[in-house]
């Protein structure tokens, strides 16, 4: 000890006159020093003989990991001891699966998404309603990590006068998307005056205030939202140099109004005001156009804008009928009819008069939309890029799902992907599109020592998504544990009940919050 104390003095008098390069060469030497003479380390939790597959630094090889106080501290080649010890061999050890677009948050959801390897589920291309109310909401009762942007559809509403009631989420639906978007109505069609506009600047910026990590922007269940307005809502997330979250003003190929038209809208809004933009599903967003909205995003990024996008690797999409998307002429303008819309509930296919009783409903009434083919799907997925999203509400397969679909379809049987990279799509990827948001999400997406220990565990020989259309509830199999901030919520494929490990991901003046 004696021997360590005299070293660091050393140390420090030598730093006093070295540049902080050598200074840093020191103290590491010091702490390799500590850690030889140091007793072996008892670690809360070791996963033993995985295959530890890292998509930053290239790991893909059998190591030890050692985890203590919620974060990875260790990962080694020699054993490690553990007071649980989790034998990993012959499975996959990657960082847990982060979904950006997660609209189901509530238990039922969560336990679906734990199944398919989600540590990470957050609440970004719409947001919700009430920030504040969401984070106390969840705290202490979230299986998995969670967060939201700052609503712009629920902000538009408010200028209006016709909030999204807390009410109503006891009448809404089980099945389908929560109570996010407003049923259509002047609030969503009529365009704001100017002073309605600075009203929803004002509460956005309330909404980053109490922890949003950005701005999120359905834009086509706003159609009243002239570009202008779009722009200025682009201008408040630019303040605080956080990304912008969009569902784009249109789909379909009709001009004016295409998806080309849409992606460009919010590339402009981007280059304009200087905040970044994620265009949620480019999948469904741009259906039969997918490879140019991707070519043009490439472009795009290429000149030097921050312009992400996701997928899901389904073929029909899911909203809410009564929504002002299907407004005028959607037929012709989205290149769909009736019949392509379903219920989930039930299978039955709408035709014209169904669809027109069920718009007009006050309550919301989810519908699935057939609106994609398999080929472009599976042009989608693997692009290069392109992060894995699931849109996930409840009933739609993609809720419970996309995670596994994506190993078993893309990876083991289509080859279209090499696991590696599949894992950076749904680890690195949305890691790196939070770190705009929150310095903390440096620790997430990773498995290296330092990370948060948010781990998922899974055979890649048998993983497999098992819901569908007509079973949207049936759980993924081949996740046989799963690790949320050091605590094993999936063990041997079986969710460990009354544990609740989730933790909020917030933006900056939340985080500033608590260092003060
Ligand atoms: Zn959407």
């Amino acid at each position: 000890m004696a021997h360590r104390q005299s070293l660091l003095q050393y140390i420090a008098r030598a730093n006093v006159h070295r540049s902080g390069i050598a200074a840093a060469v020191f103290s590491s030497l010091l702490l390799l020093f500590a850690a030889a003479s140091a007793p072996a380390q008892q670690f809360d939790l070791v996963l033993a003989g995985g295959r530890v597959m890292d998509p930053e630094t290239g790991l893909d090889a059998v190591r030890n990991v050692g985890v203590s106080g919620g974060k990875i501290v260790r990962i080694a080649t020699e054993p490690l001891d553990g007071t649980h010890v989790i034998d990993a061999r012959g499975l996959v050890v990657a960082p847990g699966f982060i979904d950006l677009h997660q609209h189901g948050q509530g238990l039922d959801s969560q336990r679906l998404k734990a199944l398919d390897g989600v540590t990470t589920a957050l609440e970004m291309e719409i947001g919700v309603p009430d920030v504040a109310e969401f984070l106390r909401e969840k705290q202490g009762h979230s299986l998995i990590n969670y967060g939201t942007t700052a609503s712009h559809v629920a902000a538009r509403a408010l200028a209006f006068d016709a909030p999204l009631s807390a009410d109503v989420e006891a009448t809404a639906p089980k099945i389908g998307l929560p109570n996010i978007l407003p049923k259509s109505g002047p609030a969503t069609d009529q365009p704001a005056t100017p002073e309605q506009i600075a009203k929803m600047q004002q509460r956005l910026r309330a909404e980053l205030d109490a922890g949003a990590l950005g701005v999120g922007m359905g834009i086509q269940y706003t159609p009243g939202a002239t570009r202008l307005e779009v722009i200025d809502i682009f201008r408040v997330a630019a303040e605080r140099r956080l990304p912008v979250y969009t569902h784009l003003r249109s789909f379909g190929r009709i001009e004016p109004g295409s998806a080309i038209e849409a992606l460009e809208e919010v590339i402009a809004a981007s280059a304009i005001t200087g905040a970044p933009v994620h265009v949620a599903h480019i999948n469904s967003t741009c259906a039969r156009d997918s490879l140019e909205c991707l070519a043009i995003v490439d472009g795009a990024r290429a000149h030097g804008l921050d312009i992400t996008t996701e997928a899901y690797p389904y073929i029909a999409g899911m909203t809410v009928v009564n929504s002002a998307q299907f407004e005028g002429n959607w037929r012709e303008r989205l290149g769909i009819d009736y019949g392509d819309l379903v219920l989930p509930a039930t299978g039955e296919h709408l035709m014209q008069k169904r669809f027109e009783e069920l718009h007009a409903s006050p309550t919301p009434q989810s519908v699935l939309v057939f609106a994609n083919t398999q080929q472009l799907v599976d042009a989608v997925i693997p692009y290069p890029g392109v992060m894995i999203a699931s849109d996930g509400a409840l009933g739609h397969p993609r809720n419970a799902g996309t995670y596994s679909r994506v190993l078993a379809e893309y990876v083991r049987e289509k080859k279209t992907l090499t696991l590696i990279e599949a894992l950076r799509k749904m680890t690195l990827l949305p890691a790196q599109m939070l770190e705009r948001s929150t310095p903390a999400a440096r620790k997430k997406g990773r498995v290296q020592e330092g990370a948060d220990a948010d781990i998922v565990v899974f055979d890649p020989a048998t993983i497999t998504d098992r819901a569908t259309f007509q079973k949207p509830m049936e759980p993924s199999v081949g996740v046989r544990y799963l690790v949320v901030r050091g605590t094993v919520l999936v063990d041997q494929g079986k969710i460990v009940e009354g544990t609740f490990p989730g933790r909020a991901i917030v933006g900056p003046e939340k985080v500033g919050d608590r260092g003060r």
